[in-house]
């Protein structure tokens, strides 16, 4: 059976540190605030909106949220992301994506400051991230990963690494990540052939896919890591990952849960993510 590495843990450790960072913004009378930009309310928005409350008033981030109409245009939707850019009050920002058809993502993510860009999606941070820049901010997601990783002492030097996905949220940043890390990697997507055995060849296996349980125990060599970034819900209406956890739980040595893995670390990134921006304003 392997080990379950649950974000909680890790969650529980960054609280403390992220708690006195505030603290000491604070004396300094800076108070940290995301803006937390949203059109329309889709459930799942509302969802993790109010995850993304909680952790970050926990730690002591103020959130601010910008609930806008559906049928809101380009325009008004660009006026909304510069007031933010230009409040000095506000330190970062989340917007919620996919946005409406008649909001093109490529015109905003040239309009957001790099600097209260929350999660990597200007040109400058996805550059930063490729670069390897100590200053780049990425998604919250794949920086997700990489804390559990790190935070159960699961190094990824020299390590045959795989990871399912190549998107421009998860599975390319995640990637480059990874190789900053000095990982041996391995990057599959919908064209990959023979996936199953590629994916037997890692020691670490990350599924990024979004596809509910395509993971199973074949894919998997005994002993190795499972990171499972993906939400999806089951034939049965359940919350469940990328990975089939019963059957690969019994061959890896160590696995993440759905729920209760890195979906719950990612936004205590969000709030690592307005503390820097906070104490980097000034
Ligand atoms: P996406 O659909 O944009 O990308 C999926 C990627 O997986 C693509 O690159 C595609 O080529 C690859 N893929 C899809 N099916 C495949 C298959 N059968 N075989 C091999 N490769 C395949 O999705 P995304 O936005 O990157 O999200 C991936 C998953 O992660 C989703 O389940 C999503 O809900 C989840 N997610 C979780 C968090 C979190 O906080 N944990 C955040 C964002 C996304």
């Amino acid at each position: 059976m392997a080990v379950i590495l649950r974000g909680a843990e890790v969650v529980n450790a960054m609280k403390d540190k992220m708690t006195q960072e505030v603290e000491a913004l604070k004396a300094r009378g800076i108070q940290p605030q995301l803006a937390i930009v949203r059109v329309g309310a889709r459930p799942d928005d509302l969802s993790y909106e109010r995850g993304a409350m909680k952790r970050c008033e926990s730690v002591g981030v103020k959130c601010t949220v910008f609930a806008l109409p559906e049928g809101l245009g380009q325009a008004e939707f660009n006026e909304q992301v510069k007031a933010i850019n230009d409040d000095k009050l506000i330190h970062g920002m989340l917007l919620f994506r996919p946005f409406p058809k008649q909001i093109s993502e490529e015109v905003v993510k040239n309009i957001v400051a790099p600097a209260k860009d929350m999660d990597g999606m200007t040109p400058i941070n996805v550059a930063k991230v490729f670069a390897g820049d100590a200053d780049a901010i990425p998604p919250c997601t794949p920086e997700a990963v990489m804390e559990v990783l790190d935070h159960f002492k699961i190094s990824v030097e020299g390590k045959r690494v795989v990871v399912i996905g190549r998107s421009m949220v998860v599975g390319k940043p995640l990637s480059m990540m990874l190789l900053k890390k000095h990982a041996t990697l391995t990057i599959c997507h919908t064209r990959t052939k023979d996936l199953e055995g590629v994916a037997r060849g890692a020691e670490i296996l990350i599924a990024a896919a979004g596809k509910a349980k395509m993971v199973t125990a074949a894919f998997v060599s005994p002993g190795a890591t499972v990171i499972d970034v993906g939400i999806n819900v089951d034939a049965a209406g359940n919350l469940c990952g990328d990975v089939d956890f019963e059957p690969v739980e019994k061959v890896a040595g160590y696995i993440t849960p759905v729920p209760g893995g890195v979906g719950t670390v990612t936004s205590s990134l969000l709030a690592k993510h307005v503390i820097r921006a906070a104490s980097q304003s000034v």
